[in-house]
């Protein structure tokens, strides 16, 4: 058996999640008539201490429509440089929305008020106004770093006070909350739309949530039609994220402690180069210059040795931990790393 180090979005369902698809309630949801959604959509909602939820096949419709309902054609969407919906999204924030993107560049992934304030923009003769703010938490590229509340908060503070709207793109947003020691609600207070991902460290097989007010939610249900998102007997896939929201974030602490254990035993194989402060959560991004591999010859070898990774950024190797692998199986990979590194060497 591969040891999946790719992503998190590899987690299949656990057998309660199939058991519950099984047995899932119901009914046509572009009706609004499945039960087994409106629970999950209400649930959401509760748990990230907002109006409304919605429920959307993937993460990246869920922050389509998130921008979409925020912004006009024509603005700009300020974001860090490395963000999912500038890079990893097919520029949805423009072929879609309108908007272009102004990113800032993030050494450690956490964009702040300080950074964001010379970049907007007021309307004016000859440049685009900024419409929306969007935070990534945790930051993927940035290695899985965790925006703190206080910093989320005065970014809200400030954009709100000029009218600009905030957007969290919180595909891991519990898992920023349990590094951060607080709840998801406490990270969520002030933004006005969040989108959370079902089907990463949480483990079902499909689904995010979009959450926010019910006047966002409305206008984003008739944007999830045209995207294609309007599903019908949903509920087969609502049941599995209602066991994923309500069950799965408690054991995220495990998948830290994982790639804790990862990255502290790649700092000490000579030609990795690591930050381990940037380890936060379950995201391990490093650097592997050093060993005279590129990251696509890295990630062949690895594979050769049964473990799967992924190339992120010109000689960088991205591992994510999740409930598929276990401690055991990061302790192997690493003994393949330093395999593969040492017959460099040679
Ligand atoms: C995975 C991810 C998404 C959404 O991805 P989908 O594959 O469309 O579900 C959005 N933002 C971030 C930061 C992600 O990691």
């Amino acid at each position: 058996m591969m040891i999946d180090l790719r992503s998190d979005t590899v987690t299949r369902p656990t057998p309660e999640m199939r058991a519950a698809i099984a047995n899932a309630e119901v009914g046509d949801d572009v009706y609004q008539e499945d039960p087994t959604v409106n629970r999950l959509e209400q649930r959401a909602a509760e748990i990230l201490g907002k109006e409304a939820a919605l429920f959307v096949p993937t993460g990246t419709m869920g922050n389509t429509i998130g921008i979409t309902v925020h912004t006009q054609h024509g603005q700009e969407v300020i974001c860090e440089s490395r963000a999912h919906i500038l890079n990893w999204e097919l520029a949805m924030m423009a072929w879609f929305a309108g908007c272009v993107a102004r990113p800032i560049h993030a050494p450690d992934g956490v964009l702040r008020w300080d950074q964001i304030q010379p970049e907007v923009r007021m309307p004016g003769p000859h440049w685009a106004p900024t419409g929306l703010i969007e935070i990534e938490n945790t930051h993927n590229m940035a290695g899985g770093v965790a925006t703190p509340i206080d910093v989320v908060n005065e970014i809200c503070d400030q954009a709100h006070e000029r009218g600009i709207p905030v957007h969290m793109d919180g595909a891991r947003i519990f898992n920023a909350a349990v590094a951060l020691g607080c709840t998801a609600r406490d990270i969520a207070a002030k933004v006005d739309t969040v989108q959370f991902c079902l089907s990463k460290g949480l483990g079902a097989p499909a689904g995010s949530m979009l959450v926010g007010t019910r006047e966002a939610m409305d206008k984003g249900r008739l944007y999830r039609k045209r995207l294609g998102g309007g599903m019908r007997q949903a509920g087969i896939l609502a049941a599995a994220g209602l066991i994923a929201l309500e069950k799965m974030p408690a054991r995220l602490g495990e998948d830290h402690a994982n790639a804790r254990l990862l990255a502290e035993g790649l700092a000490a194989i000579p030609g990795i180069t690591i930050d381990l402060n940037s380890v936060q959560t379950n995201i391990v991004i490093f650097e592997i210059g050093g060993t005279g591999l590129t990251a696509p010859e890295f990630v062949a070898r690895m594979k050769e040795r049964g473990v799967n990774c992924g190339a992120a950024y010109t000689g960088r190797v991205r591992f994510v931990t999740h409930f598929d692998v276990t401690r055991e199986q990061c302790q192997t990979a690493l003994e393949a790393v330093e395999e593969v590194v040492s017959l460099v060497k040679q």
